[in-house]
C-alpha cells in the first residue's frame, strides 16, 4: 500500500499518494472510448490536405509534416502592446508572441504512436528547428511545445498535431523548474534533473524503457496516474542542443512509450504532452535539464481523473496510484501498436 506524500523537487510541492482508493465505486460521468475507426482524411477537418481552414486559407496539399500560424492565436505581436495602467495592487502585462500549429501527417487518422521512429525523429527536427527560430526572434523570453490528444483533454479533432507557444513570457512551470534548477546548481554544483535520473536508476522500477543516450519513468513524485518523463540522459538546456544521434535515441524511447500508452486500453491514448525547455532569452541556464512530461488526464479506459477539491480547492495534487504500479503496467505492455498486431484499426482478433 502506498499511503504518503512525496515531494516533487521541480515544483517544490508535495503530492500525496493514496493508492488505496484506486478501487474505490465510482457512480459519476465516465469518458467514452476515442473513435478509432476513422479514415485517412475528413472533408470537415481543418488539418487535412488541401481543406479550407477558418481563416479561408487553404491547406497546401502537404505530404509530410506541415506548419502554420495558429488562426485563432493565444499570443500574437498583434496583441497591444501599450497597456492601461492597471489598478492599485493589480499588476498586467502584455501578452505577445507567435502562435503555430504543427500537423505530424497528412493522415487524418494516425497518432503520434503510429508514426514511424525515422518520422518522429523528422518532428524531432522540426521542433528542433522551430525552436532555433523562435527563440532568436526579439521579445520570445520562451518557446512551448506542446500536444493535447484527446476528447478527454478537450480537443475533438483526432488529426494529427501539436501546438508551439512562442511568448514574450516564461510560462508558470518553467519558471518555477528554472528557478530551482539554477538554485539547485548554486547550492550543490549538480544538475537537479541528474540526480533525480541517479534516483531513478538506482531504484528502477518506475522505468519504462531506455535506449543509449534517452530514458523514459513514471517519476517518484507522479501526480497523474500514467505520467511519463522522457528525457535525454545528458543534461541539455533545450532541445536546440541535441545531437542528431541523441535526437535519434530520444525517438526510440518516446515511441515505444506512445504505443504501450495506446495498447493500455487498445484506444488512441489522451495526454497533454509538453516539451520543458529552459527560457529562450539568451542567459545561461546549465542548471536546467531538458524534459518531456506527459500528463494523461485518465486513471482508467473511461475514468478521467478530476481536479478537485485538493487540486483546485487546496492546491496540492491527490494521486490514487502508486507510480510503481503503473510503471509495472507499462513496462508490461507491448511495444507494438494493437493496430498492427490486429492487422486492422477495426475490431480486436477475439471479438465477435
Ligand atoms: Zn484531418
Ligand atoms: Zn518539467
Amino acid at each position: 500500500m502506498t499511503w504518503e506524500e512525496r515531494w516533487h523537487p521541480l515544483r517544490e510541492e508535495w503530492v500525496i499518494v493514496a493508492a488505496h482508493r484506486q478501487d474505490r465505486p465510482w457512480s459519476g460521468n465516465t469518458i467514452a472510448k476515442d473513435e478509432t475507426n476513422l479514415s485517412d482524411y475528413a472533408a470537415d477537418c481543418y488539418l487535412c490536405p488541401g481543406n479550407r481552414r477558418v481563416s479561408g486559407a487553404i491547406n497546401p496539399e502537404y505530404t509530410n509534416i506541415f506548419i502554420f500560424d495558429n488562426d485563432h492565436p493565444c499570443v500574437s505581436f498583434e496583441a497591444p502592446s501599450e497597456l492601461p495602467p492597471a489598478p492599485a495592487v493589480y499588476k498586467n502585462r502584455p501578452a505577445n508572441g507567435v502562435a503555430r500549429v504543427v500537423c505530424y501527417s497528412p493522415r487524418h487518422n494516425l497518432t503520434l504512436a503510429e508514426l514511424e521512429p525515422h518520422d518522429i525523429v523528422e518532428l524531432l527536427e522540426v521542433w528542433q528547428s522551430q525552436y532555433r527560430e523562435l527563440a532568436a526572434v526579439p521579445d520570445i523570453a520562451h518557446v512551448l511545445i506542446f500536444e493535447n490528444k484527446g476528447v478527454a483533454v478537450g480537443v475533438s479533432n483526432p488529426h494529427p498535431h501539436c501546438q508551439i507557444y512562442a511568448t514574450n513570457f516564461v510560462f508558470s512551470t518553467i519558471e518555477k523548474e528554472t528557478q530551482v534548477s539554477e538554485r539547485y546548481l548554486r547550492e550543490t554544483g549538480r544538475v537537479l534533473f541528474q540526480d533525480i535520473l541517479d534516483a531513478e536508476r538506482n531504484d528502477g522500477r518506475r522505468i519504462i524503457t531506455e535506449s543509449q543516450s534517452a530514458i523514459a519513468f513514471i517519476p517518484y513524485f507522479a501526480r497523474y496516474a500514467y505520467e511519463v518523463f522522457v528525457a535525454p540522459k545528458e543534461t541539455h538546456a533545450s532541445l536546440a542542443d541535441l545531437s542528431a544521434a541523441e535526437l535519434c535515441d530520444l525517438a526510440n524511447v518516446l515511441k515505444p512509450v506512445l504505443v504501450k500508452f495506446d495498447n493500455l486500453w487498445c484506444m488512441p491514448f489522451p495526454y497533454v504532452m509538453a516539451l520543458h525547455q529552459a527560457p529562450a532569452d539568451g542567459r545561461d541556464y546549465s542548471g536546467f535539464h531538458f524534459h518531456i512530461e506527459f500528463h494523461p488526464p485518465l486513471r482508467r479506459p473511461n475514468l478521467l481523473k478530476y481536479l478537485a477539491g485538493p487540486e483546485i480547492g487546496g492546491g496540492s495534487f491527490l494521486s490514487d496510484t502508486s507510480p510503481e504500479e503503473k510503471a509495472e503496467e507499462l513496462r508490461a505492455l507491448p511495444p507494438v501498436h494493437y493496430k498492427i498486431a490486429w492487422g486492422t484499426n477495426k475490431v480486436p482478433p477475439d471479438s465477435d
